[in-house]
């Protein structure tokens, strides 16, 4: 059957942590409903939690960014929230283009200390896609590499952007990626990078995974270049059926959006994980649909399928699975269940209402 994330055995690092309220039994969960479509699929997650009777209550947070100093911070009481909840659900954040500040998710992801970013992609049934038997795990560094924000007009017309790449970040993700292969039961570590052109920045990058493979015996270390991968996974995805492919933050930005074509056509479905220490944040790969917004006609699958690897993050695999197996049933049931994004007729909440009489 489909799983997001391990239901069995949860990585050794990056485990949650939280307990629930001992009078009410409920977790806690920080919400950032988010913008654009961001409030429409939030609701629809909410009212489909409410029907699956999920034990955990819902501490809304207001991340509208506040500018210190030229620098994009979160306001208090929405950091004071996921720090003593541990754990977040997080819609769309538009960002302002060219207006000299640094995009709220880049603030999040540094400010929590979310390291890994876990985007899985897999075929589902009931929509034509070129393959129908993809299933890739991508884990992308996610605070780095060319995401590090230190950027120089050297001359004018001339400008340096610079890409960051260090021992101890390129460690604590290749070895969450080896956890993660080891905890879903995938045989091989795949690397990708360009070392054959960067030189110095992923052949530290690879340089770490060799040092680290040693200590696991039990899972196969490969290596891939950027290029042969991406014609690599286009020709014939069944390939990595059984690998956990892991890459520097842009790289794997580009080619998990790839593998999210790949396995569904739409970013409407993609769910993500960011995964730090303490605390941990789940989101749609996709942006804020803006296009769409406010029309109720956004798919809400994704941000529900990030709800679902949340769910198994947080030790509540049978609600998981439950909310799992409505969604994707719904999508299979028929083009008037599905939105329009996946060439259906339904709406964001007739296709809400769909999945809460299959629960
Ligand atoms: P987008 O992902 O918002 O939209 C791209 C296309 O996909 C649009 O045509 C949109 O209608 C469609 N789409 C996206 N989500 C959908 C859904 N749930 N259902 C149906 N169709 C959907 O990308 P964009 O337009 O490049 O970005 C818009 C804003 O979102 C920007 O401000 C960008 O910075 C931000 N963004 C945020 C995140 C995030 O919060 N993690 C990720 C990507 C982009």
């Amino acid at each position: 059957s489909r799983r997001l994330l391990s239901t069995k055995k949860q990585p050794s690092i990056g485990r949650f942590t939280g307990q629930p309220d001992a009078s009410t039994g409920k977790f806690t969960v920080s919400f950032i409903e988010g913008d654009g479509v961001g409030p429409e699929i939030s609701k629809s997650v909410k009212d489909i939690f409410a029907e699956a009777k999920v034990p955990i209550q819902w501490e809304k947070c207001d991340v509208t960014p506040l500018f210190i100093n030229g620098l994009t911070t979160i306001p208090e009481p929405a950091v004071k929230s996921i720090n003593k909840n541990l754990i977040a659900l997080k819609g769309p954040l538009a960002t302002p283009i060219g207006k000299g500040h640094r995009s709220l998710n880049l603030t999040l992801r540094k400010t929590f200390g979310l390291f890994a970013n876990v985007r899985p992609a897999k075929s589902i049934e009931g929509y034509k896609t070129p393959y129908d038997n993809v299933d890739l795990v991508l884990i992308r560094e996610n605070t780095e590499g060319e995401y590090s924000g230190i950027e120089h007009v050297v001359a004018p017309g001339v400008v340096q952007s610079i890409k960051l790449i260090t021992k101890d970040a390129s460690e604590r993700v290749i070895r969450y990626a080896f956890e993660y292969a080891r905890a879903i039961d995938r045989p091989i570590v795949s690397v990708v990078h360009k070392s054959t052109i960067q030189r110095l920045a992923d052949g530290l990058f690879v340089n770490v995974a060799k040092e680290l493979a040693k200590e696991y015996p039990d899972i196969k270390l490969q290596t891939e270049l950027l290029d042969n991968a991406v014609l690599s996974v286009v020709t014939d995805p069944a390939k990595y059926s059984d690998i956990v492919t892991v890459c520097p933050n842009l790289y794997g930005d580009i080619l998990s959006d790839l593998n999210s074509g790949l396995s569904a056509g739409s970013l409407g479905l993609t769910p993500s994980a960011n995964i730090g220490h303490k605390v941990s944040i789940f989101e749609a790969v996709h942006g804020s649909a803006p296009d769409i917004a406010g029309q109720n006609k956004a798919n809400p699958t994704a941000l529900l399928l990030s709800s679902v690897m949340m769910l198994n993050h947080m030790g509540l695999t049978e609600h998981a699975d439950k909310i799992e197996k409505a969604v994707l049933s719904t999508i299979a049931s028929g083009p008037e269940n599905r939105t329009a994004d996946l060439a259906g007729s339904a709406s964001t909440s007739s296709f809400t209402e769909a999945v809460m009489k299959r629960l």
